[in-house]
């Protein structure tokens, strides 16, 4: 089987990317996201060493969306060399960064994302109501990646006609993944993706372990289970979706 793991920081991990991309024997290609201009750099030298198995994407994490001002210059220009952009978003749930400086820092990548005609990787954690109303008012749903999608089905509806992409990581995969699950019967194949988020988020029966993009296959089992889809055309079927989102 053929799966694209579309969002897994081979480079924000101490193990070798090399091993984790050889024991991947049923994923073909994989996207590392940056998550600063450092990370965004090495995202990139390792699409140059695995050209076949990886793409990279530059971009700030709203963790970090403080320093836009000072690191939008550098991403940009990386930007420019990458596959998409991000990723970037809201998290206020953690609050790294406050809102204003994360609002900001999304918006000023969104806008980067359409100068470059690439697709933009989002990060939306307890944050749901400013995603929308972002990705509504700027008119860039279609080219909006919503990594680790957690919505359940009130706001999957409201996300569903932006015309946005949809990734599910582990935690579709969790006994706690009920809301997750329940929202995912509702968007269609067509707008899906899967990932890992490697390192984090191992889905069971790797709950505990450092997650790896091997893994992803226990994402697209679970969603072949809600969708009742036999599991070969969930690869099949996200892994295309993933090629024409990412360009590949
Ligand atoms: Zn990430």
């Amino acid at each position: 089987m053929g799966w694209v793991d579309s969002h897994c920081h081979l480079q924000l991990d101490d193990r070798d990317p090399a091993q984790l991309l050889s024991r991947a024997t049923e994923v073909d290609w994989v996207v590392v996201p940056g998550v600063d201009a450092k990370s965004s750099g090495t995202a990139l030298d390792l699409a140059t060493r695995f050209p076949d198995r990886v793409l990279a994407t530059a971009g700030l994490h709203p963790h970090q969306a403080s320093s836009w001002d000072e690191q939008e210059f550098e991403i940009s220009e990386l930007a420019s060399r990458a596959a998409a952009v991000g990723e970037t978003g809201l998290d206020f749930y953690r609050n790294l960064a406050p809102p204003e400086d994360q609002h900001h820092s999304f918006e000023a990548q969104l806008r980067l994302a359409e100068s470059l005609d690439k697709p933009v990787i989002v990060h939306c954690r307890d944050a749901f109501a400013d995603v929308y109303e972002i990705l509504e008012r700027t008119k860039t749903g279609p080219r909006a990646i919503l990594h680790c999608w957690t919505g359940g089905r009130r706001w999957t509806k409201r996300f569903l006609p932006l015309g946005c992409w949809f990734s599910f990581a582990g935690p579709i995969a969790f006994e706690t993944g009920e809301t997750i699950r329940l929202a995912a019967e509702l968007i269609p194949p067509e707008r899906t993706l899967v990932e890992t988020d490697t390192p984090y988020l191992a889905p069971p029966p790797h709950r505990h372990e450092l997650n790896e993009p091997a893994y992803v296959s226990f994402v697209g089992a679970t969603l072949a289970e809600v969708w009742s889809l036999p599991i070969e055309q969930v690869s099949a079927q996200t892994s295309a979706n993933a090629g024409s989102v990412f360009g590949r």
